[in-house]
């Protein structure tokens, strides 16, 4: 199935001269919604995971999914201060603004693998930031996971160490 045109170019959100790709025509159609989860799923063809990792907010939507599809158990990185236990904690540079990333400190396994998962990869400063979240508390990334990548902004390069697989690509 072809996705694209289940994604909307939204001008100037959130700010002038950004270009946002909003997803929510492809969750709101059923049947767009229901092939994008299994083509996301055929991404991971055959890995072992212990932990799919999603990304606040958007990654909510399909990490649960994957994990439950896959085995695994599912593990929150959510914005400061959402999070209840201890956490440890990442500053990353976003497309807009800058911003700080936590995940509970009991969340990941030393040698657990991981799959991350978020909706869109821009300039990868968020998926940089999980992937050094993992591996301080021990976990291996195994994966990182995309809806859609923005290639024209080199989101690549800065998880470069790390397997990328997305549905998308722009
Ligand atoms: P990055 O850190 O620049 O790679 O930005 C990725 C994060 O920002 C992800 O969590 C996305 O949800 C969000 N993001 C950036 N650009 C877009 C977009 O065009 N559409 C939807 N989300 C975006």
């Amino acid at each position: 199935m072809d996705f694209a045109p289940y994604i909307r170019d939204i001008k100037d959100f959130p700010k002038p001269g950004v270009v946002f790709k909003d997803i929510t025509p492809l969750l709101k159609d059923p049947k767009a919604f229901q092939k994008a989860g299994e083509a996301l799923v055929g991404l991971t063809a055959n890995l072992k995971i212990d932990k799919v990792v999603g990304v606040d907010s958007r990654g909510f939507i399909f990490a649960p999914m994957l994990a439950e599809k896959i085995g695994a158990g599912f593990v929150t990185v959510r914005k400061s201060g959402k999070l209840p236990f201890e956490t440890i904690s990442e500053s990353y540079d976003l497309e807009y603004g800058t911003g700080t990333l936590e995940i509970h400190a009991d969340a990941i396994e030393k040698g657990d693998r991981v799959l991350i998962h978020d909706d869109v990869l821009a300039t990868g400063g968020t998926a940089q930031a999980v992937c050094k979240l993992v591996e301080k508390l021990g976990g291996e990334v195994v994966q990182c996971n995309f809806l859609i990548e923005l290639t024209f902004l080199k989101g690549a390069e800065k998880i470069k160490g790390y397997p990328k697989e997305t549905l998308l690509q722009y």
